[in-house]
Order: structure tokens, then C-alpha cells, then sequence
């Protein structure tokens, strides 16, 4: 292709970007398709002979835009949201055009310290300890890792990289029953085991039990294990709980151990000054993460991760090859030592692009509003007696149930998922679900980028006429 060529196709490409944009409300919000419906309309076998472009976009709409789930339809209140928003979409084609891939400094300058100064931003918008630097990784799962193995390496005196760790003894990490599962993924990985993963009961608003996590604590060492990782949540998966800073970190502090802090949605909320007494107990922390990619309008991926000290995250990351080697190392920030990859994309654009795009004062605008919507639709179904809240409303997440009089548990639990399928079936509105205390519990989470009042009102609309039709 020819950069008139190029041109050319581009310019229709943001036709369909800028009209998909403007319809998308109107698309089914979640995907129809059955299972390899997709697959079995692409061809087994590459075309031998160039094809042109025009074909490949008819193909895409006929074939691929059916199997896909509108995530940036506002209608979309499930799981957490991926936002996009234009002015993130517009950075990543230059990023795409760039084609930089941005390992060290050398490899472009402009990316390693852009990315330095919007950590620098960020850190400050979210209100971290002015000592924290920050690195932009592809996602919670992988910084959570991050945090983890640097946790080993400290409680092992870096001996885990270079003796395996073994020798050092059974390391133990812990957090509630309520934490993401990227926690557990993140121990196995580190080979640390998932028996060593200690998951501390949760109060009765789903946060971490502090008491208890002390108990488990003094009993491994007790024991003779080595307690290594705290992970708390900020915003927990299911029912955004937020788990005490301050208690968790004077523990973490009495026994010397790390503690990671996964706020990877909730951490958007801490651009509200209202928001910051989450952060109670900074002075404790760590490492810390959190993903511009779910609520901060920036698309997949970004995900931002702060460390206290990065010495320690370098120390344990760090390689150098021949190959590798600069004239301007130690001097300047080589982001292949702050995590797993080798190769790094160009991410910073888009957060800069964003931040400047919206200003602080609009992106707490935007933010402000997703959380009065929660706090309105909980209001409403409050009103209804045959329908209940679940779970402390914090940020933009709302756990429910439709609660008919003469039912059993069970025979709620499976309205309840009866009518999560069908109002997903629609293809009006997406919601998730999550297991509360037995309970099968709606999510309603009120938080995509373009989601409105009238979007909420218009939903729980619905969703009380799905559910007082529905029959066992
Ligand atoms: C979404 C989520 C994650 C995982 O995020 P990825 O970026 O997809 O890895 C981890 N922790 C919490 C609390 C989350 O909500």
C-alpha cells in the first residue's frame, strides 16, 4: 500500500470511526453470535494473491462486527468498563504510525520521558507520596505480578533470582477472600504456590478483616514461614470494597512486609479530593496500581504502577545484556527493568492526550457523574420491596438482587440468573453478576464513558419489567 493509498483508505476508516461513535448505542451491546459462528466464516487458508483493502473491510463488517461486544456502548454496565474516548483513540493511531518500540531511552527518548512526566502527574493527581515513581505497564494482572516478585526478592534478600527460592524458605502472601484473581495468578507465577496464598475472611462490607489478617500473620511465623506480600484492594472486583489502608499497612510495617495496593478501577476516584480518605495509610505502601484503562477514558492498555522504591523493582527486573548496553545508562529511566516485557509501546501518548483533552477539571466532572448515577439507581431500587442492595455503594458499582415474596435462596439465586441472561439476551443492556454470601448478585456498574441519567433510568426500567414477568 502506497502512502496516497494509506491516505486514502484513512480517511473512510475515520468515516466508520467517527459514525461508529455516533451509533453505537444502537448496536447490540453484548455479542449474539454462537460459539465459532466467527470462525467458521473466515477462510482456512491465507489468499495467496494481495487482496485489496475495500474487501477486507466489507469482510470486517459483514463477519467481524457481529461477534463483537459493544464496550463503548453506554449501555454497557458489565463487569468493569474499558473505556476509549476519542482524544485516546486519535494518540494511538499516531502511536500505531510511530511504530516505536520503546524498550530504553534510546530505543525514543520522547517515550521514556513522557511516560516519566505523566506518572509524575498522575501520582499527583491521585495524591501518592511525592517519593513514588511510576512506570505504565499492559495491566493490573501484570503489575500485581511486578509487585510480587519484587515482595520475593526483598524478603529473600535477592537471593530468590539468583538461587531460586527454595532456599530461602516457604514465603507467604496475603489478601481477602474479596481480592482479584490476578493475585492468585501472580503467586503461581512467582512460584511462591497457591497454598501459600492466604485469603483473610472479609468483614460484613467485604473488606478485609485486619484483625484477622494480624492473626494469620503471627500464627505463619510462628510456624516458621516467612511472610512476604499484603496485597490490599482498593475497589474490590466484586463489590468495591475498600479495605483498610492504615490498619493493614501498621501491620505490614510491624512484621516487614510489602504491600502492594490494587486499586485498578477505584483509583480513578482518587483524582476526587472527597475520595482521598482511601488512601488513609499511604505512608504504608509499597507499590500501587491502577488502570487509566477501565475508567479513565484512556483505551486498553494503560495500566499505572507506583513503587516507593524503584531501586528495589530495578534490582529485581533488571538484565543487561551486550546488546543492551548504553552510554546513558543510570542516568536516564530504562523501562525494561520496571517490569516483565522487553518491548514497550508507546502508551504515554495516549495518557497525555487524554489529561490535556478532558483537563483534571473534566475528567472529575465525567467522574463525579458516574457516581451520582450509581448513587441515584440505588436510591430507586431501594423504593421497590421486592428488590435489594447487596453491597455498600462506593464507587459507580451497584450489587443487587429482585427478591420476590414465597421464593426459597435457590429459587431467588436462579431468577436471578434467568433474568441477568435475558436482559443480556436483549442486546439492550450488558450486566455481570457476582456470588455474594451465596447470593446470586446483579452488578450495575455506571461507568462507561458516555453513559448518562436517562441511559441508568431507562435500564432499571427494564430490568424491573424483565424480572416481575419472569417465571421458574
Ligand atoms: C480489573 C481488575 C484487575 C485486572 O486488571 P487487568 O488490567 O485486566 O489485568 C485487577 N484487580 C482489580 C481490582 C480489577 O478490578
Amino acid at each position: 500500500m502506497t502512502p496516497d493509498e494509506f491516505r486514502k483508505h484513512a480517511h473512510e476508516l475515520v468515516e466508520w470511526m467517527a459514525g461508529y461513535m455516533e451509533n453505537v448505542e444502537n448496536l447490540p451491546v453484548k455479542s449474539q453470535v454462537r460459539p465459532g459462528e466467527i470462525f467458521e466464516k473466515i477462510p482456512g487458508e491465507p489468499p495467496s494473491e494481495a487482496e485489496s483493502f475495500d474487501s477486507l473491510m466489507r469482510d470486517f463488517d459483514d463477519i467481524i462486527m457481529p461477534g463483537i461486544t459493544h464496550w463503548q456502548n453506554p449501555n454497557f454496565f458489565a463487569y468493569f468498563p474499558a473505556n476509549n474516548s476519542p482524544a485516546s483513540v486519535l494518540a494511538e493511531m499516531l502511536t500505531a504510525t510511530l511504530g516505536a518500540q520503546c524498550m530504553i531511552w534510546e530505543t525514543s527518548p520522547a517515550a521514556a520521558e513522557l511516560e516519566e512526566k505523566m506518572m509524575i502527574w498522575l501520582r499527583d493527581l491521585i495524591g501518592l507520596p511525592s517519593g513514588f515513581e511510576g512506570v505504565i505497564q499492559d495491566s493490573a494482572s501484570t503489575a500485581t505480578l511486578t509487585a510480587i516478585l519484587t515482595a520475593r526478592e526483598k524478603a529473600t534478600d535477592f537471593s530468590g533470582n539468583i538461587e531460586g527460592i527454595r532456599e530461602s524458605g516457604i514465603l507467604r502472601v496475603y489478601c481477602s477472600g474479596q481480592t482479584h484473581s490476578s493475585v492468585e495468578k501472580g503467586v503461581k507465577i512467582a512460584g511462591i504456590g497457591r497454598n501459600n496464598l492466604i485469603k483473610v475472611a472479609v468483614k460484613d462490607d467485604f473488606s478485609m478483616d485486619h484483625e484477622k489478617l494480624k492473626d494469620a500473620i503471627l500464627a505463619d511465623k510462628k510456624n516458621g514461614y516467612i511472610p512476604c506480600c499484603v496485597v490490599a484492594t482498593l475497589g474490590s472486583t466484586g463489590t468495591t470494597a475498600v479495605d483498610n489502608l492504615k490498619a493493614i499497612g501498621s501491620i505490614c510495617q510491624e512484621n516487614n512486609i510489602w504491600l502492594h495496593v490494587d486499586a485498578a478501577m477505584a483509583g480513578t476516584a482518587l483524582i476526587l479530593p472527597e475520595f482521598q480518605w482511601m488512601l488513609e495509610g499511604k505512608e504504608y505502601i509499597d507499590s500501587f496500581v491502577f488502570n487509566p484503562h477501565k475508567w479513565m477514558f484512556t483505551n486498553f492498555d494503560c495500566t499505572a504502577y507506583f513503587i516507593k522504591d524503584a531501586g528495589t523493582l530495578i534490582k529485581t527486573f533488571e538484565i543487561l545484556p551486550e546488546y543492551l548496553k548504553t552510554r546513558t545508562r543510570g542516568r536516564v529511566n530504562d523501562y525494561r527493568d520496571w517490569g516483565v516485557p522487553l518491548g514497550r509501546r508507546f502508551r504515554a501518548l495516549k495518557l497525555w492526550s487524554v489529561i490535556r483533552t478532558y483537563g483534571v477539571e473534566g475528567l472529575r466532572e465525567k467522574i463525579r457523574n458516574h457516581i451520582s448515577y450509581a448513587a441515584h439507581l440505588s436510591e430507586m431500587i431501594q423504593k421497590e420491596s421486592d428488590f435489594e442492595i447487596l453491597a455498600p455503594v462506593v464507587i459507580p458499582v451497584v450489587c443487587f438482587r429482585f427478591k420476590p415474596a414465597g421464593y426459597s435462596e435457590e429459587a431467588i439465586n436462579n431468577i436471578n440468573e434467568k433474568l441477568n441472561h435475558q436482559l443480556n439476551d436483549t442486546g439492550k443492556i450488558y450486566l455481570s453478576h457476582t456470588v455474594l454470601n451465596g447470593k446470586y448478585t446483579l452488578r450495575m456498574v455506571t461507568a462507561q464513558t458516555n453513559v448518562t441519567l436517562d441511559h441508568v433510568m431507562k435500564a432499571w426500567l427494564l430490568i424491573k419489567e424483565t424480572a416481575r414477568e419472569i417465571t421458574l
